[in-house]
């Protein structure tokens, strides 16, 4: 036992004195290779050059994170059912059906991510049994009034009499099922079902990605300024509790209990008087879907199999998502009603604005733009509904042309406007909006699923005030599988710099003191862009889009801060839920380069709308738009004349009311700058520099070191001068665009940090300070040399 022992020491001695050996050896090349790096200050600047382009790399990653401006939310599967091509629900659609469709509890447990049988109890059935049978479908304009009528009366002329309008606008054609595939394109063969993919086999539910921008809130009691509700609170109350549906409360237009008469079960009778308030409508032609086992019912997902891969592959890229499966679900399916319970019962006034809705498109897929317009016509109340209005911005497909004309003429309200040259985005919404009657607009991507009751909510707000700029929940139609999901509550929309469009979740602490529950609008910074309600004389009045913004991006950060600048709000209506397909790419050709196109955009938004701010966003990584030799971003007259007009607040205004909890210092560092081998300060003086002992009172020691990389006093600026020995410094008046400017400091954790690096004199230089203390010069960059050490007071971290 004993020589055991002693052999295990002896070996193991072996061991440690080898491990000794090697760390010894280990420690003189370290330190041999230290001192050379040491030695070598260029070698440094060379690690430090490759942080740099590191630290390049990781900004142009970011850069081009606008291109993704709405990304998905955080989400949830509404269920877990999920279908095969081919052979229909797994479930019983039915039963899906009644699930969706009850909400109460049930609905309430399919939020909250817990199990749900699906076995359809007794009273389900009855409450919501289907209002007309099987999967026949209803001729066009043939729907049988008593089943989906809503009686409203309709003017005051006829007040006493109740006019039967019945809502045939959204019912599909005879046999429209077979018009989904794009007339000449293939018909839908029968699919085998196959296995999922892991992917999509785990991507039932994602954890939401809205920690870090929870962490960033600021003080809730911030978020919610009274004065920034342009009108009285008392009406702002009462539209609360309607909407939250905690009271039955009449609007102020309305002293007396409205007349209302709501008939069982989803069909909603009313009788309607101006200034009155009815329930929301829950008008759902789809309800009762004509073919229940079909793919992707219930939105529902599908599973396709890896024989048919190469298909789906083949076809991505029509829309950069499954465009194969979307062909072969039904262009009017029904989706689950994802609405928080209560909205159901929240009430609207009887005389809501009409609106028209407005669909730009370019080259959309043929299945995904008819279930755009199947879903506003199915679940939009009629009278509502003033006309829907497709923007062809020059799309190239021949579908698109005679056969959607040819389609679309089935359904009066349906207008078709074709622009004669790719217009982009912005100006084609701007061509919609010029010839739209409703008095609101909304506007909608032409890959969305609205759901049931979405507009009437959305409407309500823009009748309580014409400056709310109400958009409904986004929520998720998957790319892949096309389901339809659920995205978690309490989201709005907020930016990052440099103006990174993003979701940010709201704080529990905020919903608890606000007593907030999941019906209530949310104010929302910025909106994503695509889908919002805005009254139509405002929006004009509101100069509508800058027409200079080209193709796509940076325009919802427009309309967002001029809303909010310029007395309007933006809201997140959660009773409105519309599904959107988040894409990974645009399937559609940008004229010009699309990072440029973007890029120049929001230097135009910048420019006219972020006063001092926009240091921000520039020197987030856009210094190169400052040169207008390498970017034009065209006249900004008309934008910043408007803003005059309008008389509209300060970024710093929208800063401290809309988005409190946004962290958005002037400059990265500032304060006395203190030179840690001289022990003192740099101080400007007759515009000339020396230093003294630091004294925080002397304005003449207050620098900024700015977005833009500059050491500034006032208006002058430290400059590098000369070449190689003789370089020296210089005060030159401040100018953002001069990158010989610029100087780095704290970019890095390198050994050069403290350092005040001018990346544009040749072999980088840095600022000394003399020994003496009375010069400083630009010397090589020593990373030991305390001379060439600075410490501002206070430096500003974001992010
Ligand atoms: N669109 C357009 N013209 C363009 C670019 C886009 O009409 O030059 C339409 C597009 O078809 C879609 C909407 O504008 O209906 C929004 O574009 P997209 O869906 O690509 O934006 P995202 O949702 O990715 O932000
Ligand atoms: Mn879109």
């Amino acid at each position: 036992m004993m020589m055991k022992v002693r052999r295990y020491m002896r070996d193991s001695g072996r061991v440690l004195a080898f491990v000794f050996v090697a760390s010894v050896i280990w420690l003189l090349f370290d330190m041999a290779a230290l001192r050379i790096s040491f030695n070598d200050a260029s070698s440094l600047l060379l690690k430090e050059r490759m942080m740099k382009e590191r630290r390049v790399s990781r900004l142009q990653a970011t850069t081009t994170q606008p291109m993704k401006r709405r990304f998905r939310h955080p989400v949830q599967r509404v269920h877990p059912a999920v279908t095969h091509p081919g052979r229909g629900s797994l479930s019983p659609g039915i039963v899906l059906a009644q699930v969706y469709r009850r909400g109460g509890g049930r609905q309430e447990q399919l939020m909250k991510g817990k199990s749900v049988d699906n076995q359809p109890k007794e009273g389900v059935f009855k409450t919501v049994a289907p209002r007309h049978e099987g999967g026949a479908v209803t001729p066009k304009h043939g729907a049988p009034a008593e089943k989906k009528a809503v009686n409203l009366d309709l003017t005051e002329a006829k007040k006493s009499s109740v006019v039967d309008v019945p809502n045939k606008v959204g019912l599909p054609a005879e046999g429209s099922d077979k018009i989904q595939v794009p007339p000449g394109g293939e018909k839908t063969k029968q699919l085998a079902p196959l296995l999922p993919s892991k992917k999509e086999a785990g991507a039932i539910v994602e954890k939401p990605d809205s920690k870090k921008a929870q962490d960033k809130l600021a003080k809730p009691e911030e978020a919610r300024p009274a004065e920034t509700t342009p009108k009285p609170v008392s009406k702002e109350k009462k539209q609360k509790e309607q909407v939250n549906g905690k009271k039955d409360v009449a609007p102020t237009k309305q002293p007396h209990k409205p007349v209302v008469e709501h008939q069982a079960g989803e069909g909603s009778k009313v009788t309607r008087k101006p200034g009155g308030v009815h329930k929301v409508l829950s008008l759902d032609v789809t309800l009762s879907p004509r073919d229940a086992k079909a793919v992707g019912q219930f939105g529902q997902a599908v599973l396709v199999g890896s024989n048919e891969d190469s298909e789906v592959r083949r076809r991505w890229d029509e829309g950069h998502f499954n465009v194969y499966l979307s062909d072969q679900i039904p262009v009017d399916r029904a989706i689950p009603d994802t609405r928080p319970e209560m909205c159901a019962g929240s009430l609207v006034h009887d005389d809501l604005p009409s609106t028209s809705v407005i669909f730009c498109f370019v080259d959309e897929v043929w299945s995904t733009l008819l279930r755009s317009v199947h879903s506003v016509l199915n679940r939009s109340p009629e009278h509502l509904l003033k006309e829907i209005i497709l923007v062809d911005d020059f799309s190239t497909r021949d579908y698109l042309k005679e056969p959607l004309d040819k389609y679309m003429s089935q359904f009066p309200k349906v207008r078709i406007i074709r622009l004669k040259e790719r217009q982009g985005l912005i100006r084609a919404r701007l061509a919609g909006a010029a010839v739209a009657e409703g008095e609101v607009l909304t506007f909608l991507d032409s890959h969305v699923e609205c759901n049931v009751g979405w507009l009437e909510p959305l409407l309500e707000r823009v009748y309580q005030d014409r400056r709310k700029v109400p958009c409904p929940v986004i929520e998720v139609i998957s790319d892949k599988d096309m389901s339809y999901l659920l995205v978690d509550n309490f989201q709005r929309g907020i930016f990052k710099w440099p103006l990174v469009f993003g979701w940010s979740a709201i704080p529990e602490e905020y919903i608890k003191k606000n007593n907030m529950t999941i019906s209530d609008p949310i104010r929302c910074p910025v909106m994503a862009g695509g889908l919002f309600s805005i009254d139509k004389k405002y929006f004009y009045e509101l100069g509508a889009y800058d027409p200079g913004l080209d193709v796509w991006g940076g325009e919802n950060m427009e309309i967002s801060f001029k809303i909010w600048m310029c007395g309007g709000e933006i809201e997140i209506i959660p009773c409105s839920r519309v599904g959107h397909i988040f894409r990974g790419q645009n399937p559609y050709k940008f004229p010009k380069d699309r990072q440029k196109t973007v890029e120049r955009n929001l230097a135009r938004v910048v420019e006219v709308w972020l006063d001092g701010y926009k240091d921000l966003f520039y020197g987030h990584g856009y210094h190169h738009l400052l040169d207008k030799k390498i970017t034009n971003i065209g006249n900004l007259t008309e934008q910043i004349e408007l803003r005059k007009k309008l008389k509209c607040k300060s970024f710093k205004w929208y800063l401290d009311n809309v988005y409190p909890d946004m962290v958005a210092p002037l400059v990265k560092a500032e304060g006395m700058v203190f030179n840690l081998g001289l022990r003192k300060c740099l101080t400007l003086q007759k515009s000339s520099l020396s230093f003294e002992i630091c004294d925080l009172s002397k304005q003449g020691q207050h620098f900024n070191y700015t977005w833009m990389r500059h050491i500034r006093q006032q208006d002058l600026c430290i400059a590098p001068q000369g070449k190689g020995k003789d370089s020296s410094f210089a005060l030159a008046s401040c100018d953002n665009t001069k990158r010989e400017l610029r100087w780095f400091h704290q970019s890095t954790n390198s050994v050069l940090a403290e350092h005040l690096i001018s990346e544009f004199v040749s072999h980088h230089m840095c600022l000394e300070a003399g020994p003496q203390g009375d010069s400083v010069y630009l010397n090589p960059c020593v990373p030991t040399n305390a001379f060439q050490k600075w410490q501002f007071t206070h430096y500003h971290h974001i992010q």
